[in-house]
């Protein structure tokens, strides 16, 4: 029994491994979708801006057409008030022209406050291009150290899937098994040693009847409480192995 979980032991380690690595992997990748996040939002308010602008520019155009039109206006009653001869006549048009030349003010006035629009709407443009620029050209360095980071953890997740490939093969398949569901379980250490008559996996108390089962290492012994297998740390099969020297390296978080 000793032997079959110092193998197990051995696999539990490089598993450690490969949670830790595949958390780092998480983070990078996280950081790369916030990267791209910002680059996406930058270029959404850029493209949004953007529509704005080009219809603002309608805008103007309209309401420049619409003043020409005005001014023609006027321009053709003046010319008819030439050739009036009648003062109720020429008072009348004088009337429209004075009529034509206030409609002509506001939207003057409109189109001025459009042209103001459109100097700061294009301010905000380009303040816009410039930091979708510079987040470009600062991302791309960040960009790259991520992938290289995440070529590398791939790379240290092959090896150690390789060797757990390996180790797998020569482990007692019974234990093995009951090993890979508490490992699914948990994500942690299943297989522990007991120290101080302790679970090192939850910290609770055994009874010297628990402590001594494990000690004789006959069959596998579940932890009563957090249903983690016990070993005895102090067992000759265990010395010098990965398990021996380190039951209490417990990862800081738990899940
Ligand atoms: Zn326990």
């Amino acid at each position: 029994m000793a032997h079959a979980l110092h193998q197990i032991l051995d696999i539990q380690e490089l598993d450690m491994q490969m949670i830790q690595l595949m958390r780092l992997k998480k983070e990078r990748q996280n950081e790369l979708a916030n990267i791209n996040a910002i680059k996406a939002d930058l270029h959404r308010k850029a493209s949004v801006k953007e529509g704005e602008i080009i219809e603002l520019k309608k805008a103007i155009r309209l309401s420049e057409g619409e003043v020409a039109q005005i001014q023609e206006k006027i321009k053709k009653f003046e010319t008819q008030q030439h050739a009036i001869k009648k003062v109720e006549e020429f008072n009348a048009l004088s009337h429209e022209i004075s009529q034509a030349e206030r409609e002509k003010q506001a939207k003057e006035l409109r189109l001025s406050d459009f042209y103001d629009k459109l100097t700061a709407e294009e301010e905000v443009m380009k303040s816009l291009n410039e930091s979708l620029a510079s987040t470009d050209e600062n991302s791309k360095l960040l960009e790259a150290e991520i992938r290289e980071g995440l070529e590398r953890i791939n790379a240290e997740g092959r090896e150690l899937k390789a060797e757990r490939d390996r180790l797998v093969t020569k482990a007692d398949p019974e234990i093995f098994g009951i090993y890979e569901r508490l490992l699914r379980n948990k994500r942690d250490r299943v297989v522990v040693a007991i120290e101080n008559r302790c679970c090192s996996g939850c910290h609770i108390m055994l009874t010297a009847q628990d402590e001594n089962l494990v000690r004789k290492g006959e069959r596998i012994v579940f932890c009563e409480h957090c249903s983690r297998i016990h070993y005895w740390p102090e067992s000759q099969a265990l010395e010098g192995t990965a398990a021996a020297p380190k039951p209490r390296r417990r990862r800081s978080t738990k899940v």
